[in-house]
């Protein structure tokens, strides 16, 4: 297809979860002409995929996207259902152009500016936002392919609840929020052993009766910028909220690990020495992110894109809602409207210099 068949846009939005709407809410209050492609059929793709009990580590005062508050008491703990009903209520409220089930295969330079390809059509733009998420692909080690069939093994993005897990002993891989959250949650029912591979910083929830990201926001450190020295250090070492692996242990009962090094029949090898036989596994293990459909030129040699704040050096080429795009609060709820503003900014700046194609007067299919 050819840009002349696609529809026109001045920009076209990539992924409409929290940093797909929050360029949105900007982009809409410049008057821009733009529509926001989701793959998914319905809002908030990617929090629906998260289990049933997660309670957010961000209070309610610390979940709002821009222009619109997160309902509620500002210090409770949102569920991942109040999520989903916010962001989908948050498109709504501020009637934002998003197209569900679109899916892009692939954005390419085109005449200046942007092809954005779907399997049933085009759309053509003069900038484009690439907001399709920091946790894509689900990551399983490649040791999974050694065990037995008899073992049930999920991904993260697939446990619900303990019902998803058969009886016996379970085995959770990963030593971040997710695998802590989940081997909580399946200690009441279950024996269950926890493998850290790299241990991260734990920080209490509430401190002195204020939450964590209350002084995160105090001190500042929530916006100290990768390219600042803390900003740096803070970046290389993830951090566990709420919970250490002492109280996993003592409170709960769950055996901890090291790293799942091998795996065959219904045993994992772990890094202590110890062997566990299981009975199913959750991989917390993590995800990956694919730009691979992305036809610019902003990788560099790793295949990693090379960008400035979401900025690539294509022009009018940008991406949002990256881990650590700019600062901490890059892929969080309440914070990635700083990058979002400033991506819209570079939006409005861009237009102004570069004179636009004259359009077409009515959109075609
Ligand atoms: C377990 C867990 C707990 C978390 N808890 C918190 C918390 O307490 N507080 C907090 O602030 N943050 C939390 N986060 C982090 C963060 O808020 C989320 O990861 C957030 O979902 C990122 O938003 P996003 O819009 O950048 O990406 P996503 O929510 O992943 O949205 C990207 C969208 O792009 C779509 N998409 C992808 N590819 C394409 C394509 N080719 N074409 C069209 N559409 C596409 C996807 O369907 C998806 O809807 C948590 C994350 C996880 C994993």
């Amino acid at each position: 297809m050819n840009d002349n068949d696609a529809k026109r846009y001045d920009v076209v939005v990539v992924g409409g979860g929290q940093a797909g709407l929050a360029i949105g809410y900007f982009l809409a209050r410049q008057g821009r002409d733009f529509t926001i492609l989701e793959a998914a059929t319905e809002p908030a793709a990617a929090w629906r995929e998260r289990w049933d009990s997660l309670k957010l580590f961000t209070p309610a005062r610390y979940n709002a996207l821009p222009g619109l508050a997160f309902p509620g008491d500002p210090d409770r703990y949102p569920g991942r259902d109040d999520v989903v009903a916010y962001l989908t209520d948050y498109a709504r409220h501020f009637d934002l152009p998003v197209e569900l089930g679109r899916h892009v295969r692939s954005i390419a330079r085109s005449d200046g500016g942007y092809l954005v390809e779907l399997d049933d059509g085009a759309y053509a733009a003069d900038q484009v936002v690439v907001a399709t998420g920091p946790f894509q692909i689900p990551f399983v080690p490649a040791m999974a392919d050694e065990l037995d069939d008899e073992v049930v093994q999920l991904h993260s993005t697939s446990y619900r609840s303990p019902h998803s897990v058969p009886e016996g002993r379970v085995l959770v891989v990963g030593g971040g929020n997710t695998g802590f959250q989940i081997a909580e949650e399946l200690s009441a029912s279950r024996e269950v052993h926890l493998s850290i591979g790299s241990r991260q910083t734990p920080l209490p929830q509430r401190i002195l009766g204020r939450d964590l990201f209350w002084y995160l926001e105090a001190t500042g450190l929530i916006r100290k910028t990768t390219e600042s020295r803390i900003g740096r250090r803070l970046s290389g070492r993830e951090t566990l909220i709420g919970s250490t692996p002492r109280r996993l242990r003592r409170k709960h009962g769950v055996v901890l690990h090291g790293r799942a090094v091998s795996a065959a029949g219904s045993t994992v090898a772990l890094g202590d020495g110890t062997q566990v036989e299981v009975d199913g596994i959750v991989w917390a293990t993590g995800f990956k992110v694919d730009h691979s459909f992305i036809d610019a030129p902003i990788f560099d040699s790793a295949g990693r894109v090379v960008h400035q704040r979401g900025v690539t050096e294509s022009p009018g080429l940008y991406l949002l809602g990256l881990t650590w795009q700019h600062t901490r609060g890059s892929a969080l709820l309440g914070w990635v409207k700083d990058d979002a503003e400033h991506i819209a900014n570079q939006i409005e700046t861009l237009s102004a210099t570069v004179p636009t194609e004259p359009r077409a007067p009515e959109r075609v299919a």
